[in-house]
């Protein structure tokens, strides 16, 4: 029999082993070389807390990618997953299966409109079917010329090279470029950085304005679509004033330019209400939502598209539908995941629970404005960013070496928190949080206690 001792070290050594293997066969997501990086192997996940191969615990704020919503370790959906593959593992959707029109129809409901759902398997699929339908969509009702999409510096659409292009983050971009034509970008309503003497309604409707401007400098009859999130996430927690959002709804209608909401973030409960939009009460052409739809546990996303504008792609001609495929889009063990998903968030009111707590979670940041690196601290939803400058009168943002050593030493204390912005502009300042909807009060308590600490510890 093996001592505790034993059983330890033998636990040590395979961490070990695990480590060299990784370093040696998997490349990982965005993360910079560093030999001397150790990455954090996750091996357990239950609630809001994940954890590592060597047995640490941590709380994950950022709900890994911001997707998991439902938190970590439902036996519920491992068992949906697990008794649809068992029925029917797969099936394509030039056919059509019962997990994805229950899903669908589910989707509608949470909408609050009339749409049709085209499944695909992430954010990036998900923004790039929205694309294709733009452009062919204008194409079927006469507007030959309408191929051009707006979307917002900062914003954030996706890896693929059509979501590249519609993303406005240079640090993710300018070494894959060229990249499509026909995309254009505006400022964000960047509140925190407007220009001096401008109140924020008036800066926000000149953001707005800015959209209106470029459509018709450009022509409305070459612009397709705009693109944005209800609230700039990954970007950086850019949070609009609902004039803004108004705005942009009623220039879109009234220049023919459809409107494509991301809601690969914002969606399934992370704003408060069930889709970010719904904050602003608007309606958008189409909805772009993956992520939170199965709380990560699998891969699933899906392109709603007003149900009229489907309606011009029912032309009988062998041209007139839409020609796109895609393998996996709309699995049926993900689709009944996801529907599971969804009913668990209306079981235990979790859209509710995200919207209280998020208010809980800007009340005990409220402290932290007075700390010397933090310039501005915004939440929406169930979400915050902490925005940290070197000088709060020059807003100066804090060097990259400050921010991941703020985000190492909250590891070191149990808690993952994110970082966004973008670094080949100049700023990559704002530290991020979007822990589980399903967080428990415990859970919010370690979150402000542990990240205060470490920020009153570290004053740069
Ligand atoms: N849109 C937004 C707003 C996102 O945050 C992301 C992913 N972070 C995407 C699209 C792309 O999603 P995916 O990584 O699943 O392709």
């Amino acid at each position: 029999e093996l001592t505790n001792e034993s059983n330890e070290s033998n636990e040590a050594n395979e961490a070990q082993q695990a480590v060299e293997k990784d370093r040696r066969y998997l490349w990982h997501n965005i993360l910079p070389y560093s030999k001397n990086h150790k990455p954090m192997i996750g091996v357990k996940g239950s609630g809001s807390w994940v954890t590592d191969m060597e047995g640490n615990r941590y709380l994950d704020a950022m709900s890994g990618m911001w997707c998991v919503n439902a938190g970590y370790g439902r036996l519920e959906l491992a068992q949906a997953a697990y008794e649809q593959l068992a029925e029917l593992s797969y099936f394509p959707l030039t056919q059509s299966h019962l997990p994805a029109i229950r899903l669908a129809e589910k989707l509608n409901e949470w909408l609050e409109g009339e749409y049709v759902i085209f499944f695909s398997n992430s954010g990036s699929e998900a923004n790039e079917a929205a694309f294709k339908i733009s452009r062919q969509y204008q194409q079927q009702i006469g507007q030959h010329h309408r191929y051009k999409f707006i979307s917002r510096y900062r914003g954030y659409h996706g890896s693929s090279l059509g979501a590249l292009s519609a993303t406005g983050q240079a640090q993710r971009k300018y070494k894959y470029e060229p990249l499509g034509s026909g995309f254009l970008h505006v400022r964000p309503p960047d509140g925190y950085r407007r220009p001096a003497g401008l109140s924020l309604t008036a800066f926000n409707e000149q953001c707005a304005q800015a959209i209106e401007d470029t459509i018709i400098w450009e022509g409305a009859e070459t612009v397709a679509a705009v693109i944005m999130e209800p609230v700039i996430t990954g970007g950086g927690i850019i949070v609009p004033e609902p004039v803004y959002v108004e705005m942009v709804r009623d220039i879109c209608t009234r220049h023919g330019v459809l409107l494509i909401i991301d809601e690969v973030i914002c969606g399934f409960g992370r704003s408060g209400r069930k889709f970010g939009h719904q904050n602003f009460g608007i309606k958008p052409d189409m909805v772009t939502m993956a992520k939170g739809l199965t709380s990560g546990y699998l891969p699933l996303s899906a392109t709603a598209v007003r149900k009229d504008i489907y309606d011009a792609f029912k032309d009988e001609d062998l041209y007139g539908h839409f020609r796109h495929v895609n393998t996996f889009g709309g699995n049926p063990a993900a689709c009944a995941l996801a529907l599971r998903n969804l009913e668990i968030m209306e079981q235990e009111q979790l859209v509710e629970r995200s919207r209280v707590l998020g208010e809980r979670l800007m009340a005990g940041l409220a402290g932290l404005a007075e700390h010397p690196l933090v310039g501005d601290i915004r939440g929406f939803g169930f979400m915050a960013g902490i925005e940290l400058v070197e000088d709060k009168a020059s807003k100066q943002p804090a060097p990259l070496a400050v921010m991941t050593e703020m985000i190492s030493r909250c590891k070191k204390a149990g808690l993952i928190i994110g970082k966004n912005g973008d670094t080949v502009a100049g700023y990559n300042n704002v530290l991020t949080l979007a822990p589980p909807l399903s967080s428990t009060d415990e859970d919010l308590e370690f979150i402000l206690t542990t990240l205060t600490k470490v920020m009153q510890e570290y004053t740069g």
